[in-house]
């Protein structure tokens, strides 16, 4: 009988032992929080339902989307996106339609954005390497620094020049100007159905239900949740060739043949102890953003009516706002205000991170009330902060050097899987982390030879799917 140990009941690992219990594999969750769900969970927040900052769900992953099925079957809305731009006192739509587009910039801007663009087709920059060089190859330099620049580096932190291309490369789609232009002159007429950009399918009772459902089967099929269970080392035998169980941190150990890891990378590694000096310096290279989110109840529920606004405009640090009224109606639980979940990104070592919570609410409102989102009539009932630590791997320029090193290293470890968004320094959706935990899953029951560091990384840009095609079935 294989026994497994999961840590984290985020949706990579409540995948994976949703899996396991399925197959019947002893399986044990030890999750640090004292709820499930990571960073997709949904809570209760002044009677309503939100999560943590906006949490759209898409897949053309046959797998992923059946595993969404089985557990939140036609518990859904499809909900119509709607999401712009803030910048420079003007909201454009996102993805960009072009005549929203020419109607907000001068003719001046629109020709400078044609000129760079061409300059690039004609003469791009060999072999890209970071982001700035990525997107102007693609977009020409106007329109990336109208439209990609001041947001990338509120969000990581550090420039465009340092970040690194892989990103890019990973989240945003390969698309030309000119396909960019004659989609959205056309904007999808003659395309019968919605695709993934227009429309995502939303739990009825927030993301989190997804993970809630996992948990619950889980149980059912004998597998063990425990919350309040902080892992502190993975353990592994004598020559350090094979895990052989954790110990959590109040010194308890539990034995088992697997462990499927989802807690930070960084951790993960400093935990093992033994590694050559050239790993640890490695893993020690590699660092997270963190997103503080404050939370607001406003008297009104006709503040805007986006689902998520983008904040480019470089003169505040506010960089996204989530308007949960837009979502589905059943969040709202019939009450007549809106909540608002405003997001800021910032290192751990900085100021904010350790600012308290009213200084927090105080920038909060002044930056929501600079960019004319809150206007005087309407009244904040209800203010809340919540802190999400390392929650965006950062990937530095030449970061994956440094992740192969630590790669190699993990790999000789017989039944040690490190999968997830910080779990493996994967810049993960929710999608790709259940894809990854069902993989892991499937390396236990099948002796599935897949290697999960490659997950993600090849994977097709996915919002050209026909939304009835991936969900309904
Ligand atoms: C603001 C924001 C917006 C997002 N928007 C979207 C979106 O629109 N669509 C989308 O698909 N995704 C979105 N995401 C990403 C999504 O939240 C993640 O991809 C997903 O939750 C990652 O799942 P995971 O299981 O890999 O990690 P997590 O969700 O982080 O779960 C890891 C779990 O491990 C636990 N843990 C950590 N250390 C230990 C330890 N030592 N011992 C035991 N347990 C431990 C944690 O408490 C946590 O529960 C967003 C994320 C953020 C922060």
């Amino acid at each position: 009988m294989k026994k497994a140990i999961v840590i984290g009941a985020g949706p990579a690992g409540l995948s994976s032992a949703h899996e396991l219990s399925k197959k019947g594999v002893e399986v044990i969750v030890l999750e640090a929080s004292n709820h499930v769900g990571g960073m997709s969970r949904s809570f209760d927040l002044w009677g309503q339902t939100v999560d943590l900052g906006p949490h759209r769900f898409f897949s053309k992953q046959k797998e992923v989307n059946a595993f969404f099925n089985e557990l939140i079957k036609d518990d859904f809305t499809l909900v119509n996106r709607q999401t712009r731009i803030y910048y420079s006192g003007k909201y454009f739509q996102y993805p960009l339609k072009f005549g929203n587009v020419l109607k907000n910039l001068s003719l001046v801007t629109i020709f400078q954005i044609l000129w760079h663009y061409l300059v690039r087709v004609f003469f791009p920059i060999k072999n890209p390497k970071n982001l700035e060089e990525w997107i102007s190859n693609r977009f020409g330099e106007k329109l990336y620094s109208i439209f990609f620049k001041n947001y990338s580096e509120k969000l990581w932190g550090i420039k465009c020049t340092q970040i690194d291309a892989d990103w890019a490369a990973q989240r945003i789609k390969t698309l030309s100007l000119v396909q960019a232009v004659i989609s959205s002159i056309f904007n999808n007429q003659g395309h019968k159905h919605k695709t993934l950009v227009d429309q995502f399918a939303y739990p009825n009772n927030g993301t989190g239900t997804l993970y809630e459902r996992a948990a619950e089967s889980i149980k059912k099929k004998n597998g063990e949740i425990a919350l309040n269970s902080p892992v502190k080392r993975v353990l592994l035998d004598k020559g350090n060739k094979k895990v052989s169980g954790v110990e959590l941190t109040d010194g308890s150990v539990i034995k088992a043949d697997y462990v499927i890891s989802t807690m930070p990378l960084t951790n993960l590694v400093n935990g093992l102890g033994h590694l050559p000096k050239k790993v640890k310096e490695a893993v020690n290279s590699l660092y997270f953003r963190n997103t503080i989110l404050v939370y607001f109840e406003v008297d009104t529920i006709n503040l805007f009516t986006d689902n998520w606004l983008y904040i480019h405009a470089p003169e505040v640090k506010l960089g996204r706002v989530t308007n949960f009224r837009n979502w589905c109606p059943t969040l709202n639980k019939d009450k007549n205000t809106a909540i608002l979940a405003l997001e800021f990104w910032c290192f751990e070592k900085d100021k904010m991170w350790s600012a308290n919570d009213n200084d927090l609410i105080k920038m909060a409102k002044k930056e929501l009330s600079d960019i004319n989102l809150m206007p005087k009539k309407y009244k904040i009932i209800n203010s809340k902060v919540i802190r999400v630590p390392k929650c965006y791997p950062v990937y530095e320029t030449g970061y994956m050097k440094k992740l192969d090193i630590v790669i190699d290293c993990l790999k000789d470890v017989e039944g040690l899987m490190p999968i997830g968004r910080y779990g493996a320094f994967k810049y993960n959706n929710q999608d790709h982390s259940i894809l990854m935990g069902l993989l892991a899953a499937n390396k236990i029951t099948n002796n599935n030879p897949t290697d999960l560091w490659k997950v993600n990384t090849d994977t097709e840009y996915q919002e050209d799917a026909n939304i009835k095609d991936v969900l309904i079935y």
